[in-house]
């Protein structure tokens, strides 16, 4: 018996795995401002390409040898991107896009038709190479991509991070736009099969990779919030800050203390997993209780509550004054509660503008990871649009 075994039956070795390279929504913001340039120092095509890298987290490969009927529905009419994944040699596999993707899309082929006007449509590739091309069907390369995109990364003025330093434009890559993709599904709360998916991964494996870098995040969120800690009189916790934030992370990780609007420590409750309060969550007026600048909104709302149902309760004349004096918020409580806002508001005031913003977004992290432990259900938050002025 005789056989041929070509390349393509060979597997590919193994690769090393899809670390942390994703790039902060603000470097993303800064990169799409100057998209205009790269299509000038180079052409339409490479912009094309750039952008669809950003908007769908396609591999390199995978972008620069669309077909060009890449672009199909599925059976509501929402546009799909058909694409080869080459790692994994899997053809003609779908991705759900957006409608802007769909235009850049739409606008490509436009203009991919107009420069060979008479070849066979199916033979044609949406990214044609600019020369030695006569006939179409020769994709723009990856490396030449990646070359380009470097010479157009390192052409652009100082890309900054919101605190204001310098962002390392070596991290900037067309991988790192995989990344990217990722990490703004996981951010906004993607479960990681579904991610999975949208990755084309075969195990989830490769996914975890994504979930680590959310561990990774939370745990700097939590270091940043913990240094603005506050015990129930809205005393800065200073003591033994950095020794504190192990443990810290410990059990914001598992979740087992949080209680509505901080964390408790006292033990049967502990054990309980935060449900068996003997003091009916009066937190503020119990030792065990600490809070952090995090739980700003959850404070003020809380007290909002109180001020509206110590109203309601006044204007009850159905009740009998006992129930309405036991049932009523005290005023104990309601000034505690105004008290610790104050001083934690005061506390974020005198910090930098760099610094409250690090904080804001560091209270953001956690939050979004205290949705769940308080057994709210985790909402899908909305994915950061990086082009708003893109329409819809
Ligand atoms: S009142 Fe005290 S024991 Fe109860 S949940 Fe709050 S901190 Fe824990």
């Amino acid at each position: 018996m005789t056989f041929i075994l070509t390349t393509a039956d060979v597997p590919k070795p193994p690769t090393a795995s899809e670390e942390a390279q994703d790039l902060p929504p603000e470097v993303m913001r800064q990169l799409c401002a100057h998209l205009d340039v790269l299509e000038a120092h180079t052409c339409r095509e490479m912009r094309v390409a750039v952008e669809l890298l950003m908007d769908t987290g396609r591999r390199p490969d995978e972008i620069c040898r669309l077909a060009y009927d890449c672009l199909t529905r599925d059976r509501q009419g929402k546009p799909v991107l058909a694409y080869d994944n080459f790692k994994e040699q899997r053809i003609r596999r779908e991705l759900p896009i957006h409608e802007p993707t769909a235009a850049l899309i739409r606008a490509q082929q436009e203009r991919v038709r107009g420069r060979y006007p008479d070849r066979d449509l199916r033979k044609l590739v949406l990214l044609p190479a600019v020369v030695m091309n006569p006939c179409g069907d020769k994709s723009i390369g990856s490396n030449h991509l990646s070359n380009m995109h470097r010479e157009w990364v390192e052409g652009l003025p100082e890309i900054r991070l919101d605190d204001g330093t310098v962002f390392d434009t070596e991290k900037i890559f067309p991988y790192a736009y995989r990344h990217s993709f990722a990490q703004r599904h996981a951010d906004a709360g993607v479960g990681i099969d579904v991610l999975a998916g949208l990755l084309d991964h075969d195990s989830f494996e490769s996914t975890r990779a994504y979930y680590k870098v959310k561990e990774v995040r939370l745990r700097q969120a939590v270091d940043k919030v913990t240094t603005l800690q506050f015990d129930r009189h809205g005393r800065r916790i200073w003591g033994a800050v950095t020794s504190l934030l192990a443990a810290e992370r410990t059990r914001k990780a598992i979740g087992t203390v949080v209680v509505p609007f901080g964390t408790c420590s006292e033990p049967s409750n502990v054990a309980a997993g935060g449900g068996h309060c003997p003091l009916r969550f009066r937190c503020v007026g119990c030792d065990h209780f600490s809070t952090d600048v995090s739980y700003l909104p959850e404070l003020r709302a809380y007290l909002d509550d109180l001020l509206r149902n110590r109203e309601r309760l006044r204007s009850m004349p159905e009740a009998d004054a006992w129930a309405v004096a036991e049932a009523a918020p005290s005023d104990e409580e309601i000034n505690r509660i105004r008290r610790l806002i104050r001083r934690i508001t005061e506390e974020v005031d005198k910090l930098t503008d760099a610094e409250r913003q690090q904080i804001q977004q560091a209270a953001a992290t956690v939050r979004k990871t205290l949705q769940g432990f308080l057994g709210i259900p985790r909402i899908h938050q909305p994915l950061p649009d990086l082009r708003p002025e893109r329409p819809a």
